[in-house]
């Protein structure tokens, strides 16, 4: 098995967690660096009080998408900001530890190196009274307020339904694309 095309830190954390080693062509997801601690910056504390991070710009609209929504009554409650490749790690552990297999969790959670939370530019989004991460995030107002205006804010939905990456759709997940 050859994991050549990863830096050798990367190809370590796919061996201990025994992502395929073909999961590139497979997924045809990108590969991304993490972002230099340098650009970040934290945009909110979330609900639990933990620090939502972002690159400058994206938090900077995210603040702006927020405050917008506010506006219009609809609460959007960040739970997911940048994570580092060995955050995404832990999140696979944690997932292995309760007895999924890594095929299970690949359908739900990009391997290290593939996530876009990687960029510091991805937020996971829920709002009152819906739990985190869940489809049901959709059918909210929310998510509606979210389908009409993120764009303006420069956020995109990563991954709908059938999408091409084998991932489920992610209603909660949003990107920010500077222009
Ligand atoms: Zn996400």
């Amino acid at each position: 098995m050859t994991l050549s095309h990863l830096n050798p830190f990367l190809a370590h954390i796919h061996r201990e967690l025994g992502i395929p080693s073909d999961y590139e062509q497979r997924t045809g997801l990108q590969r991304f660096d993490e972002v230099s601690l340098s650009n970040l910056i934290v945009a909110q504390l979330d609900h639990a009080g933990r620090p939502l991070v972002l690159t400058k710009s994206a938090g900077e609209a995210w603040v702006a998408m927020r405050s917008a929504a506010d506006k219009d009554g609809v609460s959007l409650q960040p739970f997911s900001g940048f994570r580092s490749y060995v955050y995404q790690q832990g999140l696979f552990q944690a997932k292995i530890a309760k007895g999924s297999s890594i095929d299970q969790i690949l359908k739900s959670l990009a391997a290290p190196g593939y996530s876009e939370h990687h960029t510091g530019e991805a937020v996971d989004i829920t709002t009152a009274d819906c739990p985190a991460g869940e489809a049901v995030f959709e059918s909210t107002g929310a998510h509606a307020w979210l389908s009409t205006n993120a764009e303006r804010y420069g956020f995109k939905e990563s991954f709908p339904r059938g999408n091409p990456h084998n991932l489920v759709y992610e209603p909660w997940h949003w990107k920010y694309h500077s222009t």
